[in-house]
């Protein structure tokens, strides 16, 4: 029999709740992985002076006080490549559906360092969302790290999904993290990205609301560690993080059956090292290190439009910008509900094509006046011409912004549509009327004039001669369109 080795064995203490003390394991290292004498495997969470806390990963009803656990001198891994492409596998990289075994390039430790500043660049490039509000208004870069962040069902999901679907043939790999999630509304996503051929370029990882604790405290790490693999390949990556509100509550379970002390609304003291780690990872490399990148969409969950609670604050504070989104606006029909005031992406701008800065440059400044404006008209006082100019414009910028989900646009039709707003050359049309004149107008130009998308697609910019023929094009239609719909 071999003899014990306290420097890498331990003997079970006690085990509850899935969680083991274990004493010895005198060399383990923080996230490393153990074995049991049953085979089953876990993970080192806690170091301390008299014993070593174990999170295992699997139920297991057959450890018992007593028994042999051994170091593996090695942090928990995942197995990443392009073969996770089209997968759904679990926290630890176990796949999930029904393809079969993985094939993957190699292991990757599901904890690593964040690159550093030196190899970091500045974001440069757009990551198109489709999504007209955020790519005009609150662009996000790629190698950006955007919140998504407000109550449930504002359509926090919807947004990061249409992001997703709308990376097709734009070169980005996707890796959509699911913590804590029920399975039927994974099940939905997966089928959607089926449907509109987004899986081919798509991972997701699962760790659904019955999983351990431990798994769902896993989940964003893994699929971190994925995207890593592509972004050291020198590829643009998008991971969504969908939620860390339940993430951070997996990790509040464990510390506090670790018997940490628990702080404000009962986390631990490291809850904000703890998605700090995580989205720090999330960068643009610059040339020397292959230029890849890695987009992060975290999403968090509030009560009632608390953004100052605990968790919110901190992932605001670690993130480059939010998207706010508000029930009101979301149940007034305003969706995506995003309240653009309060939502900002600090790094997105300088990567926005000049285009769409062109076309959405001033709607944030007209949507503040408007709002300012607005609650004069509910007291039905007599508006002057100006002030009632501006608010019936806001009430078509609104319009406008309305987008419906899986509705993603092309670049150059946002900025037709943005253009349209911008040059108010739907001044007349009612605003019942607005998104029917955006479709049909971007149609028309799509049609009738093929060679204003290629230059814009281009170009990337609109040149003034460009920019007076979508005009005339513009107000011509108008005249039209009004026409057909007054008579
Ligand atoms: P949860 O808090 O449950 O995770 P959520 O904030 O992620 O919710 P979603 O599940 O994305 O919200 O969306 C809620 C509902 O609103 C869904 O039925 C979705 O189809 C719908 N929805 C979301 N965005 C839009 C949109 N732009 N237009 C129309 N419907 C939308
Ligand atoms: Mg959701």
């Amino acid at each position: 029999m071999n003899k014990y080795n306290a420097h890498t064995q331990g003997v079970v203490l006690s085990i509850s709740d899935n969680i083991a003390l274990v004493s010895d394991l005198l060399d383990a290292m923080l996230g490393e992985l153990v074995f049991f004498a049953n085979g089953s495997s876990g993970m080192v969470l806690n170091l301390l002076e008299n014993n070593v806390g174990i999170i295992l990963f699997a139920e297991s009803r057959f450890i018992d006080p007593g028994d042999i656990v051994s170091k593996s001198g090695k942090i928990a891994q995942v197995p990443v490549g392009d073969g996770l492409l089209g997968r759904v596998v679990s926290a630890l990289g176990e796949p999930l559906d029904d393809l079969g075994a993985l094939s993957f390039s190699e292991y990757r430790d599901i904890e690593a360092l964040a690159p550093s500043v030196m190899q970091r660049s500045s974001v440069d490039t757009p990551l198109l969302t489709g999504i007209k509000v955020i790519d005009g208004l609150i662009p996000i870069g790629r190698g950006q790290r955007e919140l998504i962040i407000g109550d449930r069902q504002t359509g926090k999901t919807a947004l990061a999904v249409d992001t997703i679907l709308n990376q097709k043939g734009q070169n980005v790999y996707c890796v959509y993290v699911a913590i804590g999630q029920k399975n039927s509304s994974v099940v939905q996503i997966v089928n959607t990205l089926k449907k509109r051929e987004a899986l081919d370029y798509t991972t997701i990882v699962l760790s659904n609301a019955s999983d351990l604790p431990a798994r769902q405290y896993l989940a964003p790490y893994s699929g971190m560690a994925i995207a890593e693999y592509w972004l050291h390949q020198g590829k643009d990556v998008l991971i969504v993080f969908d939620d860390l509100s339940k993430h951070a509550i997996a990790y509040r379970t464990i510390s506090l059956l670790l018997r940490r002390s628990p702080g404000r609304e009962a986390y631990p003291g490291d809850v904000f090292y703890l998605h700090s780690r995580l989205l720090e990872r999330a960068a643009k490399l610059n040339k020397e290190n292959g230029g890849g990148s890695i987009t992060a969409l975290p999403i968090v969950e509030t009560q009632s439009g608390d953004i100052s609670a605990y968790i919110p604050t901190n992932v605001i504070s670690i993130t480059d910008g939010q998207l706010f989104l508000q029930t009101d606006l979301f149940n007034s029909g305003q969706r995506p509900a995003i309240d653009v005031g309060l939502s900002v992406s600090r790094v997105g701008s300088s990567a926005q094509y000049q285009a769409m800065k062109q076309v959405a440059g001033s709607l944030k400044i007209e949507l503040a006046n408007f709002k300012e404006l607005q609650t004069f008209t509910q007291f039905g006082s007599d508006l002057d011409i100006v002030t009632k100019n501006i608010i019936e414009h806001g009430v078509k910028v609104l319009e406008v912004l309305k987008q419906y989900q899986y509705l993603n646009l092309s670049f150059a039709d946002e900025v037709l549509e943005l253009f349209a707003s911008k040059n108010r050359t739907f001044r007349d049309v009612h605003p019942h009327d607005i998104a029917r004149y955006c479709y049909e107008v971007r149609t028309l130009i799509k049609e009738k004039h093929p060679e204003i998308i290629e230059e814009i697609n281009r170009e990337k910019k609109l040149s003034d001669v460009l920019s007076k023929r979508i005009k005339t094009i513009m107000l011509r239609f108008s005249e039209e369109f009004i026409k057909e719909y007054v008579s």
